[in-house]
């Protein structure tokens, strides 16, 4: 369990299922072994693994506690969730909602649950099963999460030309909180708390967001899929296979990191290894980063 204060605000990082291997060439298509190997030093071990090839993606909540509210950031992959062809998110069974009472806090005790996006590893805890339905974790949150997003998953879960899994993510992990009245559909820039907001930042996918939080003049800016690994912020023209507008996804992330840069943000992504999070600095050369200040 790691945590930090960001001014009055409490962050704490909820780990979900172990550190998956990802092909590296494969998730990122435009990537060179001489780019690779140039940067094995700093990325191996916690988030390349030299003899795979692989990166290494880790999975994590990031639960926010401000003055008023408790508030997730994205849910991870959930349990027993039917995702056929898709093993790193099917049928899991992780003792994630007890790692989150061990960080202090109840299902019930959480106001807000802030979705950057709707693929499968990010909005997975949104339900549970009980008795052989799916129905909201956290019975007394608000979900937040992008109007444009919503309706692109929902019209894509009819489509029958889209695997299983990916149809199931709707219907499972959404569809339950919207039917319940528990969902707000976010359109622009939205304000939950007085120190955390949400922002457009589109590209990995057409509604993704992040969100801004700013306490006692400190400040951390959560990410989702922005950006999958470290070797983004110095190279962030280079997009994953799994991002559908790579122009859009390159100008948010390149927003994401002037904005940690300027602001001395924390940079809180959803899939680094340890540990976890990182400062962004900006010069004429670009952007480099350094693993100081962490939880
Ligand atoms: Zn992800």
């Amino acid at each position: 369990m790691n945590r930090c204060k960001i001014g009055s605000v409490t962050v704490t990082r909820i780990p979900e299922r172990e550190p998956l291997r990802e092909p590296m060439f494969a998730f990122f298509p435009d990537l060179t072994e001489e780019l690779v190997r140039a940067n094995e030093h700093w990325l191996a071990p916690d988030h390349y693994h030299p003899g795979s090839r692989s990166m290494l993606l880790h999975f994590h909540t990031w639960l926010v506690q401000t003055e008023h509210h408790s508030i997730l950031v994205d849910t991870c992959n959930g349990n027993h969730k039917p995702r056929p062809g898709l093993a790193m998110s099917d049928a899991l069974n992780t003792p994630f909602l007890e790692r989150l009472r061990e960080a202090g806090v109840a299902p019930e005790e959480v106001d807000f649950v802030m979705c950057t996006h709707l693929h499968p590893d990010h909005v997975g805890w949104n339900t549970r099963l009980e008795n052989g339905r799916w129905v909201p974790t956290f019975p007394n949150a608000k979900y937040l999460m992008s109007r444009i997003e919503h309706d692109i998953w929902a019209e894509r879960a009819s489509d029958t030309a889209r695997p299983q899994w990916s149809r199931n993510v709707y219907q499972d992990s959404v569809l339950p909180v919207v039917e319940k009245g528990m969902a707000v559909m976010v359109h622009g820039t939205h304000s939950v708390d007085d120190c955390f907001t949400i922002h457009p930042a589109p590209g990995h996918t057409p509604g993704t967001c992040r969100a801004d939080l700013e306490s006692g003049g400190e400040g951390a800016i959560f990410c989702g899929d922005i950006i999958h690994t470290p070797l983004q912020v110095p190279y962030w023209q280079q997009t994953s296979r799994t991002c559908e507008d790579k122009r859009q996804a390159a100008r948010s992330r390149h927003e994401l990191l002037s904005a940690c840069a300027e602001r001395r943000a924390l940079l809180m992504p959803m899939h680094f290894g340890p540990p976890y999070v990182a400062r962004i600095n900006a010069s004429t050369h670009g952007f480099s980063l350094d693993f100081e200040g962490q939880p």
